[in-house]
């Protein structure tokens, strides 16, 4: 499995990168913190360009609990997905070495999920990943226009944000139960959230 390597320049939002992220934040009950954005990465010198600044990488954040199921599953998955990269609580995974070594990083990953992918998967193109994706029951993720993954991460979030509180303060303590994650899940109806990214589009 490829792993690439990150350039100098920036490189906008991948259509691969904001289906996988949407989909993780529902299949997984997280919420969205971020995907694109045009930096380096934090204390790196001389500066390197994050994979976030390709529109390659994804933050997740919530409870311990669907933060640490979430990594485990971008690692078990990361062949077919094409997932290169995975830092949590002060680890980090890469494709290129298959295993967990400790992260000396700036941020210790304690507060999110932080993922990457390769450019096959960030395209949209690798097929697995299509698969993984369209597992989700009701409509695939994969249908979903920019407009429709944008709501969808929007209503997700804000859903996991009423039950849980504020995310920015929950890394210790709080126990996720099975009842809970589903009502989480089931408050989320992708319909409701097609429909409502299709109403705004017409109105915009
Ligand atoms: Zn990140």
């Amino acid at each position: 499995m490829m792993f690439d390597e990150v350039g100098p320049d920036c490189a906008g939002e991948q259509p691969g990168m904001e289906a996988l992220q949407a989909w993780m934040c529902l299949e997984h009950t997280l919420a969205d913190s971020g995907t694109y954005v045009c930096k380096y990465i934090s204390g790196s010198d001389p500066p390197k360009r994050s994979f976030h600044a390709e529109g390659r990488a994804g933050d997740l954040s919530g409870y311990p609990l669907p933060m640490s199921r979430g990594a485990l599953f971008l690692v078990g998955h990361a062949e077919e997905i094409g997932v290169q990269e995975v830092i949590y609580d002060r680890r980090i995974w890469r494709s290129t070495y298959q295993e967990w070594r400790k992260f000396t990083g700036k941020d210790p990953h304690t507060s999110h999920i932080h993922y990457a992918i390769n450019w096959q998967a960030a395209r949209r193109s690798t097929e697995a990943m299509l698969a993984v994706l369209a597992a989700t029951k009701g409509r695939p993720v994969t249908q979903f226009s920019p407009e429709q993954l944008t709501q969808l991460k929007l209503v997700v979030t804000a859903t996991i944000r009423e039950h849980m509180g504020d995310l920015g303060h929950t890394s210790a303590g709080k126990p996720v139960t099975p009842s809970f994650v589903n009502a989480a899940r089931r408050a989320v109806d992708l319909e409701r959230v097609a429909r409502k990214a299709d109403v705004g589009k017409a109105e915009g």
